[in-house]
């Protein structure tokens, strides 16, 4: 009889969900990574990025780059090094991107530590998926220094011709507002509608504005290359950074973005970030993606 008891025992451990390994909560998950990148060198960061890469078994590239930087009295010699990850066979490309630097002096959590961690979840659960096209990851470096990173991947790595969109998640940590630009309302007639999509699907509040601070997207628009920019910010902020935009970038104190607040400060750390923004942005992405995916 003990033996019996005992072999039931067993059996309703295994069976019991209490004794299942329970899924880490995907804001969880990204506020983790939030919580590895902040702080540190961008080689640090960039260490960090390969480390989760090879935990989740995602192959990926490491892309050195060095470009001259002109000065005001001098040259100077910027080096720093792209992360990509790709999946998928297809013809046509569709990019995600997010630079991984941050500004010297802060931990750079929101910005971009939150980008970062989005698109680390978006490789982490995304790949495996059956994919028409081809989704090619990046992680840019020396964003904060005039978009380095973005501009060499661009010239190297992006063939008009196969280029479907560029998606740049940059600041995804705090609020329930996604802002979303810069959106040409007038010309765009393939890529908004289904950005407009993405947001009945997901039913987030979002703005949509024809401008966006300056970002990873700028080296894609330079070659008039399909993008769009992805933030989540404090609500009211989606008006308060266009009209700080379009006014020549100089706020007064009462109309400062609540968003711009700790960045690029020592201020700008993961204690500031909400779960739930991640979460936001890491759903929107995914609806953008597989929207996008499902078009010729
Ligand atoms: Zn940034």
């Amino acid at each position: 009889m003990k033996k019996k008891y005992a072999a039931m025992l067993l059996l309703f451990c295994f069976l019991s969900p209490a004794f299942a390994q329970t899924p880490v909560a995907i804001e969880d998950e990204l506020y983790g990574y939030v919580l590895g990148i902040e702080g540190g060198s961008s080689q640090r960061r960039g260490d960090f990025i390969k480390d989760q890469l090879k935990q989740m078994g995602a192959g990926y590239v490491a892309v050195p780059f060095s470009s001259p930087s002109t000065g005001k009295n001098d040259t100077t010699i910027i080096t720093g090094e792209n992360i990509i990850v790709r999946f998928g066979h297809g013809e046509k490309k569709i990019i995600i991107g997010a630079h991984y630097d941050a500004t010297e002096g802060s931990p750079g959590a929101n910005d971009n530590g939150s980008g970062v961690a989005v698109v680390l979840g978006l490789i982490n659960h995304l790949r495996s998926e059956e994919w028409k096209h081809t989704i090619e990851i990046c992680f840019f470096d020396k964003e904060e220094q005039g978009c380095i990173g973005s501009a060499q991947y661009v010239q190297k790595y992006v063939l008009p011709k196969s280029h479907l969109a560029m998606i740049n998640l940059d600041v995804e940590g705090t609020g329930d507002e996604l802002y979303i630009g810069p959106v040409d309302f007038k010309t765009d007639q393939v890529f908004l509608p289904i950005v407009h999509e993405a947001e009945q699907q997901t039913g987030f509040p979002s703005v949509e504005r024809s401008v966006y601070p300056e970002s990873d997207y700028l080296s894609f628009a330079r070659y008039h290359l399909t993008n769009i920019s992805i933030s989540v910010v404090p609500k009211g902020d989606g008006d308060r950074l266009s009209r700080m935009l379009s006014s020549g970038g100089k706020p007064d104190s009462s109309a400062l973005p609540h968003v711009l607040i700790a960045m690029h400060t020592p201020y700008d750390r993961s204690s500031l970030i909400e779960p739930k923004a991640l979460k936001m942005s890491y759903e929107f992405t995914k609806t953008l993606l597989f929207l996008l995916n499902s078009r010729r």
